[in-house]
C-alpha cells in the first residue's frame, strides 16, 4: 500500500476543501488569511469589516491580547488534562463564569459545543423531573444532535434523519404566551427557548411571554433552560440575554463567544439541580480541559474589565439610530445581535454590503439580515455599516 501523502491541491482554496470535506456547507467566495480587530484579510490582500463574527463567536474580535496571549500561556504549560484532575485553571473559568452568570445559576459543567451543552440540558432535565416531554418554541435553533435537534424548529422535516427523537417535543408559537402556558402541563420535563432567537433573524422574545413561560413551569414543576448559546455572553448587552426581563432560569446553556474562537461550551445550573448529580451521571474527555478554560477566563476577565456588555449596547443604540435607510426598513434584536428587515430581500443585501468590504449574515427567515460582530466594535467601525447603507439608498435612488 502506498502511504505516500501527496502535497495539498493549490489554487482556488474551495475547490481543495473540495477535494475531501464533505459538502454540506454554502461557504463565501473568498479566502480569509488573517484577522485583526473587527477586520478580516483576505488572500487577495481586501480587508472586510466583519459583522459576522463567526456565527457570533468571535466576541473579541480577532488578534485580542488578552486572549491570545492566555492561549499561548497555557498551551506551553499544560495543553490537556482530562476531569480526572483538578486544575486552578479550570477552578478559575468556573468561578467567574458563575460570577457573570445570574444570581443562583453557580454550577457549571463544562462541554465542547452550544449542541452538547444544550443535550446535557435536556437529558439531565428529563432525568431530574423523571418526566418525558419537552415545550420548544417555533422558529427556535438548538443544534444538530439527537435531543438539540429534536427541540430545533422544522428540523425533523429537513435534515434530523433520526427515526424518532428521545423524548416528545410540542412546538409553542413564539411570543403567544397563552398558547405557550396551554403546552406546559405536569407531563413537561422543561421548557426550552433562546431569548433572542439567533437563527430566526435576531427575535427578542417579549418579557411577557417569557414571565408566563416561567409562571407556567413553576405551577407545574417543569425546569426552564436558557439556550444563551447564541445570544449568551454579553451580546444582548448584559451577561445573559433573559436578564432583560427579570425571569430566572433553572439552567443556562452558553458557548460561541463563551471561547471567543476556543471550542469550548457551558451548562450552567442552579445549585438544587446540580445537588441530584451524581458521580458518572455527566461527563466529556474534552469539556473544561485546561486551553478552553484558559480562553474562558481570557473572555471573561474581558467582558468585565472592557464592559462589553456595556459596549455591545453602546453600539446598538448607535446602529439603531443609524442604520435604518434605504434596504433597511426596521432592526430587531438587541446589543450586537441584531435582524435588519431588508425588504427586497436579505441576501441581495448581504452581497451589496460585501461588495463594500462589509461582512454580514442571512438568517432563516428571508427578509431578514444578522449582525453578530464583535463586542468591541468601535464606534467609527459601525458608523461604517451605517454609510455602506445610506450608499445603498443614493444608488437605488439614481
Ligand atoms: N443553540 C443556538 C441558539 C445556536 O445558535 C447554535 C448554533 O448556531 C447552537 C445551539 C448549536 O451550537 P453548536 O454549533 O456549537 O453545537
Amino acid at each position: 500500500m502506498d502511504v505516500s501523502v501527496r502535497p495539498p491541491a493549490s489554487g482556488d482554496v474551495r475547490s481543495a476543501e473540495a477535494a475531501h470535506l464533505a459538502q454540506v456547507y454554502a461557504q463565501f467566495p473568498f479566502e480569509v488569511v488573517s484577522g485583526e480587530g473587527a477586520y478580516l484579510t483576505l488572500a487577495d490582500g481586501r480587508r472586510l469589516l466583519d459583522l459576522y463574527g463567526g456565527h457570533a463567536v468571535c466576541a473579541l474580535g480577532y488578534g485580542h491580547p488578552r486572549l491570545t496571549q492566555a492561549i499561548r500561556r497555557q498551551a506551553g504549560e499544560l495543553l490537556f488534562a482530562s476531569n480526572a484532575v483538578a486544575l486552578r485553571v479550570r477552578a478559575r473559568a468556573a468561578d467567574k463564569l458563575a460570577q457573570f452568570a445570574p444570581p443562583g445559576l453557580d454550577r457549571v459543567f463544562f462541554v465542547n459545543s452550544g449542541a452538547e451543552a444544550n443535550e446535557n440540558a435536556l437529558r439531565l432535565a428529563c432525568k431530574l423531573a423523571g418526566r418525558s416531554r419537552v415545550v420548544a418554541l417555533e422558529h427556535g435553533f438548538h443544534g444538530r444532535t439527537a435531543a438539540a435537534g429534536a427541540v430545533t424548529w422544522g428540523a425533523r422535516e429537513r435534515w434530523y434523519g433520526f427515526p424518532n427523537t428521545p423524548f416528545d417535543v410540542a412546538f409553542a408559537p413564539r411570543d403567544n404566551a397563552a398558547a405557550a402556558a396551554s403546552h406546559i402541563d405536569r407531563e413537561t420535563a422543561a421548557v426550552i427557548l433562546e431569548p433572542i432567537q439567533g437563527l430566526a433573524g435576531a427575535y427578542a422574545l417579549s418579557d411577557d411571554f417569557l414571565r408566563t413561560v416561567r409562571d407556567a413551569c413553576d405551577k407545574h414543576g417543569a425546569l426552564l433552560i436558557a439556550d444563551e448559546v447564541q445570544c449568551g455572553m454579553g451580546r444582548s448587552g448584559l451577561p445573559f440575554a433573559i436578564s432583560h426581563s427579570g425571569v430566572a432560569p433553572d439552567m443556562i446553556t452558553a458557548a460561541k463567544s463563551l471561547g471567543a474562537g476556543v471550542p469550548c461550551a457551558a451548562l450552567l445550573m442552579r445549585e438544587e439541580c446540580a445537588a441530584q448529580l451524581g458521580g458518572g451521571d455527566l461527563g466529556t474527555t474534552f469539556g473544561g480541559g485546561p486551553l478552553a478554560c484558559a480562553a474562558i477566563e481570557a473572555v471573561l476577565d474581558a467582558m468585565v474589565e472592557e464592559q462589553l456588555p456595556a459596549q455591545a449596547a453602546e453600539r446598538e443604540r448607535q446602529i439603531r439610530a443609524t442604520c435604518v435607510a434605504g434596504p433597511v426598513t426596521a432592526i430587531e434584536g438587541r446589543g450586537l445581535l441584531l435582524g435588519l428587515k431588508c425588504a427586497g430581500g436579505a441576501r441581495q443585501v448581504r452581497d451589496e454590503l460585501l461588495a463594500a468590504d462589509i461582512l454580514t449574515g442571512t438568517s432563516a427567515l428571508p427578509q431578514w439580515l444578522r449582525l453578530m460582530p464583535p463586542l468591541n466594535l468601535r464606534e467609527k467601525e459601525a458608523a461604517q455599516l451605517g454609510a455602506a447603507v445610506h450608499q445603498l439608498q443614493e444608488q437605488a435612488n439614481e
